[in-house]
């Protein structure tokens, strides 16, 4: 897979001749050539991967905007070279589209790439679609912006959803107004089956996904990366801290610049979208961008970390079978990783509201579940559930 080089001074001076669309097409979809040729030498910049067919090259960095609440932040990110900024329409109440709206309001059309996602609740009730376009409107309108680069379809959890026609029927359609200009879905799932559903639908331009070292089921996620990449789909990474912390309990702070660079020792892998929300964070998730290859220090230390407890649920399928109340125990897992792992309650309560979730685990008088990361699934679930009934005002 080809891999140049272009920082944000290229990358504006291009834009300003015009030259920029070499970058990123309009949105009348012209066929547009990859930078290859608008490159700074060797070891300048952050290098850019192609998005599947999409005709787009990204920066190897992109920003997560999810957690972060400080327009500075993005200014930094955006000043340094980095141009996939990915939000969602849920994200903060609608702030975080909101902040990008007003950040973006004065720059360039084409020196942004803007991502965002919508959730939709299964099974799909009979007015989705008009739901999805009402909620799709209100987030151009956040936005300030006739379309986004990516719509996703957010978190979709089972295997059949990728293939759903009402689902893909919708997105397209939005595609075919101009709105959207690709199309894609997110997924915490970790299944391959569901990269392979998503292929065999046969629309879907980019499919973000959980990436890390942690994962269970690595070699089958590799060969479903592998044949997505080969089909023209572009792989975005999430989740690649594997939740942020070295420890079970969220005290320790992880390598970052190790975690980054394992997941771009897949080049299949277009880019990764943490979510750096202060300037610390942010310096470090660039530094890993100016030198891809893992250090030896590190192949060891994320080695180390391979089997210890950690607060990523490496969505194994074991407890689906053992809670009687059938929770949603990975997605769970994933919202007390919000909470502990990346410190941002909020998110742990809205993903709590996406599931439907205020109390749990009320039939049982000692927890079912054996988890083989070692999680006390009944603990962390009470640990959280709580704060659906916290007034967002007093969350961060
Ligand atoms: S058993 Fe543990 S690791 Fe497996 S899906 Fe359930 S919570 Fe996650
Ligand atoms: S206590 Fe354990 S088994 Fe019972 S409902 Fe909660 S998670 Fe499921």
């Amino acid at each position: 897979m080809k891999q140049s080089r272009v920082n944000r001074r290229d990358f504006l001076r291009l834009s300003a001749t015009g030259a920029g669309a070499f970058l990123l097409p309009n949105i009348a979809g012209a066929a547009v050539s990859t930078p290859t040729n608008k490159v700074t030498s060797e070891g300048e910049g952050i290098p850019v991967r192609p998005l599947g067919k999409t005709n787009v090259s990204l920066p190897v960095l992109s920003m997560g905007v999810m957690r972060a609440d400080n327009p500075n932040v993005v200014r930094a990110a955006y000043s340094a070279g980095l141009f996939h900024f990915d939000t969602a329409h849920g994200y903060q109440n609608g702030r975080n589209e909101e902040m990008l709206g007003n950040f973006f309001a004065d720059k360039p059309r084409d020196s942004f790439f803007i991502a965002t996602k919508i959730k939709s609740h299964y099974p799909l009730h009979d007015n989705f679609e008009e739901d999805l376009n009402k909620r799709f409107a209100q987030s151009l309108m956040r936005l300030k912006m006739d379309y986004v680069d990516i719509l996703y379809a957010h978190a979709l959890g089972e295997i059949s959803e990728a293939s759903d026609t009402r689902i893909t029927d919708a997105l397209l359609k939005l595609k075919k107004e101009g709105k959207v200009r690709f199309i894609g879905f997110s997924t915490h799932a970790q299944k391959p089956e569901q990269i392979h559903a998503a292929i065999d639908a046969g629309i879907y331009d980019v499919i973000l996904l959980s990436y890390n070292f942690k994962m269970n089921n690595l070699a089958e996620t590799d060969a479903a990366i592998e044949r997505a990449a080969k089909a023209g789909i572009g792989l975005i990474a999430m989740k690649s801290m594997a939740g942020g912390a070295e420890d079970a309990e969220g005290k320790k702070k992880i390598n970052a610049q190790a975690c980054l660079k394992w997941v771009w020792q897949n080049k299949h892998i277009t880019t990764i979208i943490p979510g750096f929300s202060n300037f610390d964070e942010f310096d470090e998730c660039l530094a890993a961008a100016h030198s891809l290859e893992l250090t030896e220090f590190e192949k060891n230390y994320l080695a180390d970390l391979s089997d210890k407890e950690m607060l990523f649920c490496r969505n194994c399928g074991t407890c689906a079978s053992q809670c009687p109340e059938k929770l949603p125990i990975p997605d769970l897992m994933r919202a007390y990783m919000y909470a502990y792992g990346y410190r941002y309650a909020q998110l742990t309560k809205e993903t709590l509201q996406e599931l439907n979730i205020s109390n749990a685990c009320s039939t049982c008088t000692s927890c079912k579940v054996s988890c083989p990361s070692g999680f006390n699934v009944a603990q962390k679930i009470a640990a959280i559930t709580p704060l659906t009934q916290v007034s967002s005002v007093f969350l961060t």
